[in-house]
């Protein structure tokens, strides 16, 4: 019997807190800023975006397209494309370029830089503001007279919770 296998795996892979909580919030911030914006959470758009929420993992634009299917059976590349460019330009999402994937972002309300943090084990993707780091990087493109389009920093490892599963540290 490989109950407990299972069991471990899925607590493995399985969010460490109230993972509905994000989902609800990240919909209701969605909700209120594109109000705000006055442009359209249409039921698509808000699909995609729950979707991406559905874990803290990096999501691949084809996978949304499988997944979103059962809800939007007319669903094509180029609408979930659309919805995606949407959710970027509104912040409610990053691409992480690494992994040529998508994440759901957790501080949409302000406008912020990208520090990603990568588990290459359980493919979380965690969003820090990196004050610290971005400050740094910003004095560095100044120095060498570089000017910004995008910043964002991706760093690939272990997360605490696969580190400890490791029995490292
Ligand atoms: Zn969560
Ligand atoms: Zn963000
Ligand atoms: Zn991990």
């Amino acid at each position: 019997m490989n109950f407990r296998t299972t069991s471990a795996r899925n607590e493995h892979m399985a969010p460490t807190h109230d993972h509905r909580g994000c989902v609800d919030r990240a919909l209701r911030v969605a909700e209120q800023l594109c109000a705000q914006r006055e442009v359209r959470l249409t039921p698509i758009r808000r699909k995609v975006l729950e979707l991406i929420w559905e874990s803290h993992r990096a999501v691949k634009a084809y996978d949304l397209l499988d997944r979103i299917k059962p809800f939007e059976q007319a669903a094509k590349p180029a609408t979930v494309y659309r919805a995606l460019e949407f959710l970027m330009e509104q912040s409610l999402i990053h691409r992480v370029e690494s992994l040529n994937a998508f994440i759901g972002c957790n501080c949409s309300e302000q406008r912020h830089e990208q520090l990603l943090l990568i588990c290459e084990r359980c493919g979380n993707v965690e969003e820090r503001m990196g004050v610290d780091v971005m400050t740094a990087v910003a004095k560095e493109m100044e120095q060498a007279g570089f000017t910004l389009h995008r910043k964002a920093i991706e760093i690939h490892g272990l997360c605490a919770h696969c580190r400890t599963a490791e029995g490292g540290a």
